[in-house]
This record gives C-alpha cells, structure tokens and sequence, in this order.
C-alpha cells in the first residue's frame, strides 16, 4: 500500500510541478511528436485546417453531449421556400420527362431550360440582392433532391451552379465589380456556369493539376496589361458542353516578379468568358447514359488579365483553399440529395410494387427472400433522410463542416447505392427493360456518378473521413500540431506542455471509461431519453469512448505511417461516421414526435449501425500493426468480445408490411419521392394501382380462394377473371367491375416497355407497354 502511495506521489509531483514535468515528460514527448508528426504538403494543410466541426468533435471527444444535440433546431422553410416548392418546383417535376430526355433528347427540352431559368434554379444559392434566391442549405437539399426522384439529369443540371463553383466563389470570395458583372447573370440563368479542375492527369490528386498560368504583360482590349498566359487541357466538366463562363482552376507562376518576390504562387481560380478568344469548349461525354451536359476544355496560351481571378490580385495562389473552404456544398447537400431521391424511390416503389406484383398467390413483398431485400430498403432509407436532414441542420446553422460533409457524401451515396440494388432485384425484369415504364433503370445507371464526383470515394472513406477526422476533431492534436510547427521552440514547447497535461487526463478518462462500459455493457452510460431508444444512446457513448481511446493509441504508435494506413485509419473513420449516422437516426426519432410506426426502421438502422461498427472495430484489432497492442485495445473496449448483431429478421418484416401499406408513415419516409397525378405517367399509375388493390384487399382475397378451391379456374386473367368470378357468384356485379378495373391497373402497373426492331436499331425508342 504505502508503495502505491510512494508512486501515486511521485507521478502527482511530475505532472504536478512544471519545470520537472516539462523536463521529464513535455520535452521529450514534444520531441517525439515533432519526429512523428505526418509530413504535409501545403495543399495536404489546407484541406485539412478547412471547415469547422460540429457534432463530430463531439462523438471523437468520448463524451457527446446528447442534450445538446437533441436541443438543436429542425431547420424549417421560410414562407418564400415554401412557396417555390410548391409552385415552381411542382411545374419543373410535371415537365420532366427522364426517358425521353436520356434516350430521344439527349438533353433537357428547350421548355425545361426555359422553366430553369424563369425560376431561376440556378440562384438558389446566390444573394438576393443580385437577383437571387437565397434558400437555405434545408431548401435547397429538399428541391435537388425531389428533382433527382424525377430525373438525374435535371438535378445535376440544377445542383452544380448551386454547389461549388462560380456563383458560390464569387459570393464568397469575389470582387465587388465580379459579382455586380457576374451574379445577375448567373441568378437569371442567362449566364451559364461550369468550374473545371479535372484533368486527365489530376482526378483524386486535383492539387497536382498541371494547368498553368504566367503572369505577363499582354494585350487587352487594345491596352496593354498585367495579366496571365494559360493553357490548360481539362475533362469531365458538368455543363461545359453549354457554359458561358468557365471557372478555371490552374497553378499560376510569376517568373518575371511583375506581382513580387514569390515565382510559384500556387492554384488559382479565375473566371473566363467562353467566347473569349483561345478558349476552346471540347465534345461531350457520355457519363452512364445520363443526359446532363458533361464535357471537356482546353486552352492554349490564352491571355487574360489579372482581375479576373476570381477574388482579384490578392487571392492569386489562394485557389485550393477557396476550394475546400467551399466544398460542404457539394458533399453535404447536392451528392447527398441524389441518394436520398434514391432512398424514397427505392421505397415508395418497391413497396408498391412489391404488393401489386404476385407470385404463386401472393404479393411478392410476402416472401421472407423479398422481406430481406426490403428490409434493407427500408431500414438505410431511414439512416438516409436522417443523415440528409441532420448534414443540412449543421449547414443551416451556420457551420461549414467538413469532416461531417465528407461522411454524409461517401456514406449516403453508399447506401444508396445498396439501396438501388436492392430495389432492382426485388423489380428483378420490370425494373432492367429500360424505358418510359421503368422508374428505376437511370438512377441504377448514373449511381456511380454519385460515388465518383466531388471526391471518388474511396479516397474520401480512406484519406478524407478519419484522415481530417483525427486532427480536426480531435480536442488536443490539431493544437498539438500548431504548437509542434511553432517556429519559436520554447512558446511551442509552453503550449505543447499546457495541451500535454490535459491530454494525458483525456486519454486515462478514456482509456477508463471504455472498460468501464464494456464491463457494465454501458448499463450505466447516461442517455438523454427513456424508452426503446435509452439502450443505443447508451451503446453509441460507449463506442465514442472507444473511438477516442483507438484513435489516440494509433496516432501515438504510428504517427505519421497512419497516413498511409488506409485500412487501418478507414476502420476508425468508418466508426466516427456510424456514430454520426446513428446519432442522426436518434435525433430524427425524436424530432418526428417519436412515431411508434417508425420503430421497427428506427431498430433496424441502429442496429445496423452499431454492427457495422463493430464489424469495423473487429478489422481494426485484427490488422493493428502490433498485435499486442490491438489484442489490449480490444480487451479494454470489448472485454466480453464485439456483439453487436446485424437487425433481427422480425425488423425486416416489419419494414416490408410497412412499405406495402399506404398512409401517413409511408408519406412520412418517402415525402421527397415525386409521383406525377396522371395515370398515364408510370409513377401516378403505380400509385393508383397500388391504393386501388388495397381498397380491394378483401374482393382480392374471395377471387384468390375460390381460386385455391378450384371454383375458378388459375390461369384465368383480367376481365376473364372477373367475368368468372361474378358467374361463380363469389363477387357480385358492382364488384366483379371494380375488381376487372383493377386487374386492368395490376396488369399496366406491372408492365415493361418493347420495341420494334427496326426503330430501335436506328435510335427511335417508341415505346409500347408489355
Ligand atoms: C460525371 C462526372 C462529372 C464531373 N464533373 C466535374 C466538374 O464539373 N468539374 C471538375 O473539375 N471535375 C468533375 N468531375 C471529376 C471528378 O471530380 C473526378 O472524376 C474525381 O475527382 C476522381 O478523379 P478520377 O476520375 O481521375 O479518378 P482517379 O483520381 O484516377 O482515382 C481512381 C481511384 O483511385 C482512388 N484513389 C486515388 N487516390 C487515392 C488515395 N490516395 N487513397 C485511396 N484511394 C485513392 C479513387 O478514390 C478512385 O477510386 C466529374 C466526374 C464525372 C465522372
């Protein structure tokens, strides 16, 4: 005992006393830190000291703080949103037409481009005060994505003016005189704007673009000025093919000092009128059969002056910052807005069509097989909308995060993507034979747009999450790295020593806590709630612990080697994001009035969550490169072993009853999903068929059984059935005509499009249902 006290006393009087402290344990550790610390280039610092953290620092801190997460604010519509969504945006969905657009236009109708710009869609995110509209990040999250239920091509059309790009850099970063030049144009769409960085050889690695450009004198509307000699050679260009004003991005060089000492200035972004003279607009590609306008530039010793750089002189060089400071746009509503159209099709169809469509007797959406498929539909659906809502609750209020934008982009376009192959295998022919009665086929084919743009993902889950994740909302490293790059060793030291202290006492809290809760199952981890929820909040503190103790033993053992550690570091990323994610699920739970109908969703999605961290911890100790050290964190995280199971088959099955039922909680889970009300469009008919069977239900299930009985024969169809069944007196006449209607309703709802031959093979696609 007195041993113990000898040593407690010592440790408190070398922590305790700050010369021997900073001697003993803050000068070495300072060293070590400065050795370890990850190399990393200019353009590498920039993206990752863009941005601010939210909800995420707190999930990485070990302790987050439900009820403040709970108290924040369900951004709403102000009266003028509203009204655009319920009258413009309703015009634009009733005009779009996808198949038509993909497979005959190939591009939108001059009267959609004219709808676009009357309305002016592409000013959502441009000031009033240039002729903008101004929504919030809520508005412009729900319109995109409403659009993408209807057409992938309108809303990628529409989505990037409104994301990263002229009109977003010019209202951050431009000159009073570029905007008053630019932004009326833009807002009305008789400007129409492209943002190129991409080149053939800078995709993932944009900041090694070899775009150049020179300062020079040059000639300029008969002067003669300070400006920049470009050439640049760029693909992949949304809008492009069309625009009127390229933004480009390019590393800019002053080899003659004409603006001072500095020769390599670094990326720069500058505004360039297509029609000025050099720069070229280059074909079009194909991307995935979608129609929007995609395509490439080039440029060759192209003079222009110096104030079209975007931001003016002063911002020369300053390109890739601009850039990441400006990309929660981009990730964390217009990407996002596509998997969530995906999500809310993928359920309002597949649970209708899952009912009207009938194998051996039944609807198809009975068979446990189905159920499986349908309860993954269900279940990320409502991890979907819930990570959608909770992203732009952050943007509303006013934070620009980037870590948190960079999960919502990589995971929503993943679990749509999940989501869109399950609906096509519960669809199975119905939803491959492409054409207008296949509401389904041009989200399946442009998925991968969405997982490619705006940071592909793989290196988004491997680089961007935890990469950024670790420093950014870390409470102590990014400090701890500012302190280490302190030029002046000792005020570096005097902070390091001051964020040393209370490091230590964060890692031991949670080296502590952790273990505590693994003992104790966190039965006695506080939760803001009581009820079926009280049990994950619970959990998710727990794994936040874990996450907090992982993340620091990693950085401690293998500094900068974690950089390169992309299993590894992507493990704990994808921890961080399924904390966020089911922190999001909680939080819609209780926003939504906490609806008994939606437990079964909410239950299964966290579930998911929480296996999937597990499934992710599990890889984490397993690969750790020093297997002693994984096998202890496992211990100390999960002393009983990693049990956390996939979601009971019973969730499952709950979900799929509940696809297969109208009324207000389908409403509620798939509110973005547009149906047009015309029986001749796919998507009314469906819904009418759908409504019509289940109003039907029991007339359905007296034809079934006398069917079964032999009363009737089975392989009668449509009015012959009808026509049977009222001969064989088991439906009267008022009901052997609805039910010959509906069959009528059935048989177009689960119809697929042909082709004659001849037209097909000449690019004519007239379509006749089959
Ligand atoms: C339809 C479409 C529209 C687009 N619109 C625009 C636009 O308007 N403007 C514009 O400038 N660009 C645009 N892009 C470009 C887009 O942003 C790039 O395609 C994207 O950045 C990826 O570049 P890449 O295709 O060259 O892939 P690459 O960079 O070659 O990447 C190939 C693969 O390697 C992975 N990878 C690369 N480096 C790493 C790493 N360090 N760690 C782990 N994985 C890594 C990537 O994740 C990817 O899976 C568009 C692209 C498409 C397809």
């Amino acid at each position: 005992m007195s041993i113990i006290l000898i040593l407690l006393l010592i440790i408190a009087v070398i922590l305790g006393v700050p010369d021997i402290r900073r001697k003993l344990i803050s000068k070495p550790a300072f060293k070590f830190f400065k050795r370890v610390l990850p190399p990393m280039s200019n353009t590498e610092r920039e993206a990752m000291e863009a941005g601010d953290v939210w909800w995420d620092g707190e999930l990485f801190s070990g302790q987050p703080d439900w009820f403040s997460l709970l108290k924040t604010k369900v951004p709403t519509f102000t009266a003028e949103e509203q009204a655009f969504i319920d009258g413009p945006l309703e015009e634009l969905l009733a005009a779009l037409d996808d198949f038509d657009i993909n497979a005959h236009q190939r591009d939108l109708p001059e009267e959609v481009w004219a709808l676009i710009k009357k309305h002016r869609f592409f000013a959502m995110i441009i000031g009033k005060e240039y002729g903008g509209l101004d929504f919030s990040a809520a508005a412009n999250s729900h319109i995109v994505s409403r659009i993408a239920t209807r057409s992938l091509t309108a809303a990628v059309t529409i989505m990037v003016p409104n994301s990263l790009g002229p009109g977003e850099l010019l209202t951050h970063y431009g000159t009073m005189e570029q905007k008053q030049y630019w932004l009326p144009g833009l807002a009305k769409g008789d400007e129409i704007p492209c943002f190129a960085l991409t080149g053939p050889e800078a995709g993932s690695d944009a900041g090694s673009i070899p775009d150049t450009g020179v300062i020079c004198k040059g000639e300029f509307n008969g002067e003669e000025v300070v400006g920049i000699r470009l050439n640049w050679s760029k693909r992949y260009i949304t809008l492009a093919p069309v625009a009127t004003v390229l933004g480009l991005a390019f590393k800019l060089y002053d080899p003659e000092h004409l603006l001072g000492d500095k020769e390599e200035l670094g990326i720069t972004c500058a505004l360039i009128p297509t029609k000025h003279e050099g720069v070229e607009i280059g074909d079009r590609h194909y991307p995935l059969t979608q129609a929007f306008m995609n395509g490439t530039t080039y440029g060759k010793d192209v003079f222009i002056p110096i104030d079209w750089i975007i931001g003016g002189q002063k911002y020369a060089g300053k390109g890739w910052q601009m850039l990441m400071e400006c990309l929660s746009a981009g990730r964390g509503i217009s990407l996002p807005a596509l998997a969530t159209a995906t999500g809310h099709n993928a359920q309002r169809f597949t649970g209708a069509y899952a009912f009207v469509r009938h194998q051996f007797g039944l609807p198809i959406g009975k068979f446990e097989g189905v159920q499986e498929a349908m309860g993954r539909i269900g279940g990320l659906n409502y991890s979907i909308e819930s990570m959608r809502r909770l992203t732009v609750t952050a943007l509303c209020e006013g934070y620009s995060p980037s870590v948190i934008t960079a999960m919502t982009k990589y995971h929503m376009t993943e679990m749509g993507r999940q989501v869109m192959n399950d609906a096509l295998d519960v669809h199975a022919g119905k939803g491959i034979q492409m054409g207008p009665l296949n509401y389904l086929a041009s989200t399946y084919m442009g998925t991968p747009i969405s997982i490619t743009v705006e940071g592909a993902n793989i290196l988004t889950r491997n680089l961007m999450i935890f990469g950024q994740g670790a420093t950014r909302c870390h409470p102590y490293v990014l400090a701890e790295m500012e302190a280490a790059a302190n030029e002046d060793e000792d005020a570096g030291l005097r902070a390091f020593d001051h964020l040393l202290i209370k490091h230590i006492g964060f890692a031991a809290g949670n080296t502590f806590s952790a273990f505590w809760h693994g003992l104790t199952g966190a039965r006695f981890a506080n939760a803001p709630v009581s009820g079926e929820t009280t049990k994950y909040y619970q959990q998710l503190s727990r794994m936040s612990r874990g996450l907090a103790l992982c993340a620091d033993v990693s950085m401690l053992t293998m500094g900068g080697d974690l950089k390169r550690k992309e299993m590894i570091s992507a493990r704990l990323g994808d921890v961080l994001s399924h904390l966020y994610m089911a922190s999001a699920v909680l939080k819609r739970f209780e926003d939504d009035g906490r609806q008994v109908a939606d437990l079964p969703f909410v239950h299964y999605a966290l579930a998911n969550h929480l296996h999937a961290i597990g499934v992710a911890f599990s890889g984490f100790f397993q690969n750790f490169p020093n297997g002693f050290v994984g096998g202890l964190l496992k211990f100390l995280v999960f002393p009983f072993g990693i049990r956390y199971q996939k979601p009971d088959d019973s969730y499952a099955q709950a979900i799929a009853d509940a696809m297969m039922q109208p009324g207000v909680a389908r409403e509620r889970h798939t509110f973005l999903s547009y149906w047009k009300d015309d029986a001749e469009d796919v998507t009314g008919h469906m819904e009418l068929a759908f409504v019509r069977m289940h109003e039907l239900q029991d007339v359905y299930k007296r034809v079934q059984k006398a069917q079964k009985k032999g009363t009737i024969s089975s392989n009668l169809l449509g009015a012959e059935l009808a026509e049977a069944a009222l001969a064989n007196d088991v439906l009267n006449a008022e009901e052997a005509e609805q039910f010959g209607e509906c069959e009528v309703l059935r048989m177009r709802a689960i119809a697929v499009d042909s082709f004659a031959n001849d037209e097909m093979k000449e690019g004519k696609f007239n379509a006749k249902p089959i």
